[in-house]
């Protein structure tokens, strides 16, 4: 049993606009060219046999470019006309010589159909001479009439129909050049229609959802973002770092944490302001770069940072990390102390952060603990602070 298939690529939509005068059956989907796709699927399937696409007479190099990785497994495109109709008619005849048994005729713009679409419609070609995907119809259809709702259309007796559709090949050839000779028709829209104004039985088989038209520039751009979604080809990748840090208590009367204040009877020692969770955090966003620590960028030893604010610290990771394309995804801090108390203080200090790193506050959390008596934390000896930052990086 001889398998066809006619790609339909001759179209010149304008639903989808042409990004500078590309025609959206070239348009790259995760880096490949439309059509491709539907070549692509009819390729690797072992039935399928001759694939033809009928292309418009301006694409021919654009085709050949989309073609070159199929050379070898495909037929000379054919040149369409002005209708689809037509274009698929085109296409029928150039099979003519090598007379196949059966024909598969899909849009170029649904470009994720998959080998069992066509196993299905070759099963429903086994007992008819046409065989069409169609899927249900869920939204509930309506009736209008100048802006106001007339009825409800039952939808239990319709579908949506895909491609590729299925054929006997000598009965839709016929089909074609019937309809071809008839004046009176208007265009016919899909095969499956033209099949049945002939007389063909069509048989009904499941479609997929994932085999959808893409029509819009929004389509294309979903359908782009999908596709280098599941490939893992571009996009974004996700990094997390941690971070942790400790200073120890000495006389004084506030302790500043996260730039904000807390009156204490005590207060942080350290060669800055010791902000204990501002350095967690640097050195959590360090990490997701893989560029090093707080100290190696700035180090105690160089008076330059003697009594400086932990933001100015903190924005420069943040730099670091702006300068590789990256932005910061979500911020969790947590600190480890019995004294002060962090709660009265927490919203003050995600605001804070929110401010230093440009982002929203559901973007940052501030979290602490106590150590239960236990140890130097236990003993209210110091403050530590323990972070995780959450990034993405092109
Ligand atoms: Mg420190």
């Amino acid at each position: 049993m001889r398998v066809a298939s006619i790609i339909v690529a001759a179209g010149r939509g304008s639903r989808a606009g042409s990004a500078g005068g590309v025609p959206k059956q070239y348009w790259p989907i995760g880096g490949v060219p439309m059509v491709a796709h539907a070549i692509d699927a009819f390729a690797v399937h072992p039935a399928v046999g001759d694939i033809l696409v009928v292309i418009h007479p301006d694409d021919t190099v654009r085709y050949e470019a989309a073609a070159r990785p199929f050379a070898g497994r495909l037929r000379p495109p054919v040149q369409g006309g002005s209708t689809r109709q037509e274009s698929v008619r085109a296409g029928l005849e150039a099979l003519a010589a090598s007379a196949p048994h059966r024909v598969l005729i899909h849009d170029a713009a649904r470009p994720f159909l998959d080998a069992p679409l066509i196993d299905r419609v070759l099963a429903g070609l086994e007992a008819h001479p046409a065989a069409l995907p169609c899927l249900p119809v869920t939204d509930t259809l309506k009736r209008a009439s100048a802006g106001r709702v007339t009825g409800t259309v039952d939808r239990r007796e319709l579908w949506r129909a895909q491609t590729p559709q299925g054929f006997s090949y000598e009965a839709i050839l016929a089909a074609h050049r019937a309809a071809a000779k008839e004046v009176a028709l208007g265009e016919f829209t899909d095969d499956a229609g033209l099949a049945q104004w002939f007389g063909l039985e069509v048989a009904l088989v499941e479609g997929s959802e994932a085999n959808r038209k893409l029509t819009s520039a929004e389509d294309l751009a979903i359908a782009d973002g999908l596709v280098q979604f599941r490939g893992g080809r571009k996009g974004p990748v996700m990094r997390v770092g941690s971070g942790y840090d400790v200073h120890a208590f000495g006389r004084g009367d506030a302790v500043i944490l996260c730039g904000v204040a807390i009156p204490h009877h005590k207060k942080l020692i350290g060669h800055s302001d010791a902000d204990v969770g501002l350095h967690a955090l640097t050195d959590a966003l360090l990490g997701t770069l893989g560029d090093g620590d707080i100290g190696a960028h700035f180090p105690p030893s160089d008076d330059r940072w003697r009594g400086a604010a932990s933001e100015l610290f903190l924005k420069d990771a943040a730099r670091r990390l702006a300068a590789r394309g990256g932005e910061i995804v979500h911020v969790d801090l947590t600190f480890l102390c019995e004294a002060p108390r962090i709660g009265p203080y927490r919203d003050q200090m995600r605001a804070r952060l929110a401010e230093m790193l440009g982002l929203e506050l559901s973007q940052v959390s501030v979290k602490a603990t106590t150590n239960e008596g236990l140890g130097f934390i236990g003993r209210g000896e110091g403050i530590a602070a323990m972070a995780t930052a959450t990034v993405s990086l092109p």
